[in-house]
């Protein structure tokens, strides 16, 4: 059967004593517990060439948000697993940099199609104390309606751990290509409510392992909803004026929604058709509303949501830092003189 390297059984062990023998190589500036974020896309080119000016995108979207986050970034684009394509691909991947970096704590990954849009929200680390993987979905929906949509893969956080080779483990034999995905498939549509007949995707393979197998899964698995985590794109982009108009980034939630997510929308596909285009436009759009954030420092915006080309919002001045503005007397000036 499938495996995704040699069993490894007492990785915590181990990641204690490289990080004994390496000391201050595991936190940050900041002294925080170190953060990987991790996305990536396909070896080869988009069949539409609009695909990958989006990858880029993207891409530039999260290497603003680790920028100003202190989070590490890592853009895979090798396969490392033959057997391992498409949705799958993230498996393999997570495992190799867990135990290649056993100096960080937590891997977030992150789908290609995703996009951060607020960039000023940060993950309430301490509320995951105890837990091993954060992904956003609804008890009522996961645990209660057994629904394969009750979770979201395109975007989670794992924790370094042996918890989490094990479940990599578990998670894994549903995934390779051929005749165990496309049977893995028919199980899970059987097993879930509503899960459309497809072959096995890592989605539904994860919220089988959470409902039906060992409850140590679910036990340490935190099970967001309070924030966007993962954010149906119809849901949010529609909305985008109305926020900037009311709103501020900061929340994450539905006042200012942290992650895009682009479920369904396959810009690298050829074919041009109304649904594409307009995948297409609202990705825009969204980097656009995240651009804003960014280029706001820099005196900039974008146009129009809708629109590439920048604006100048502030005038330029000689005192950029503002330390040189005459300045309205304070109480020690006035005890100095
Ligand atoms: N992916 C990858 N390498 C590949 C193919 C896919 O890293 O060769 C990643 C990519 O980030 C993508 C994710 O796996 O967003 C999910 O795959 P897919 O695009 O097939 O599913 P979707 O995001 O459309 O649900
Ligand atoms: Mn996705």
């Amino acid at each position: 059967p499938y495996t995704l390297g040699p069993k490894i059984s007492n990785w915590d062990q181990q990641r204690v004593i490289w990080n004994n023998l390496n000391p201050g190589k595991n936190k940050t500036r900041n002294g925080k517990p170190k953060i990987l974020l991790v996305s990536g896309s396909q070896p080869g080119p988009c069949a539409n060439p609009m695909g990958d000016f989006y990858h880029l995108k993207f891409v530039k979207n999260r290497l603003d948000y680790a920028r100003l986050h202190g989070l590490e970034f890592f853009y895979n684009m090798a396969t490392f697993s033959k057997e391992m394509t498409s949705f799958w691909a993230k498996l393999p991947l997570l495992r190799k940099l867990m135990v290649s970096h056993p100096e960080v704590e937590w891997i977030w990954w992150m789908d290609s199609d995703a996009i951060f849009t607020d960039m000023a929200f940060e993950m309430p680390m301490e509320k995951y104390e105890g837990k091993n993987l954060v992904v956003h979905g609804f008890h009522n929906l996961l645990f209660e309606q057994h629904r394969w949509i009750g979770l979201n893969t395109g975007i989670f956080l794992i924790r370094n751990c042996q918890w989490s080779l094990d479940l990599l483990d578990a998670w894994a034999p549903f995934g390779p290509e051929g005749e165990t995905r496309v049977n893995a498939g028919k199980m899970l549509t059987a097993k879930l409510v509503e899960r459309p007949t497809f072959e096995a995707d890592d989605q539904s393979a994860l919220v089988y392992l959470m409902l039906f197998d060992d409850p140590k899964w679910k036990l340490k698995t935190h099970i967001e909803w309070e924030f966007y985590l993962h954010g149906y794109w119809k849901y949010l982009v529609y909305r985008y004026e109305e926020l900037m108009a009311k709103s501020h980034p900061g929340f994450g939630d539905e006042r200012w929604p942290f992650v895009t997510h682009f479920v369904g929308c396959k810009p690298c596909q050829l074919s041009v058709t109304p649904e594409v285009d307009e995948c297409f436009l609202q990705m825009e759009r969204a980097f656009n509303f995240a651009d804003n954030q960014v280029l706001e420092k820099y005196g900039y915006a974008h146009r129009a949501l809708a629109s590439f080309k920048t604006q100048r919002i502030r005038k330029d001045t000689a005192d950029p830092l503002g330390l040189l503005e005459e300045r309205k007397p304070k109480p020690e000036d006035a005890t100095a003189s």
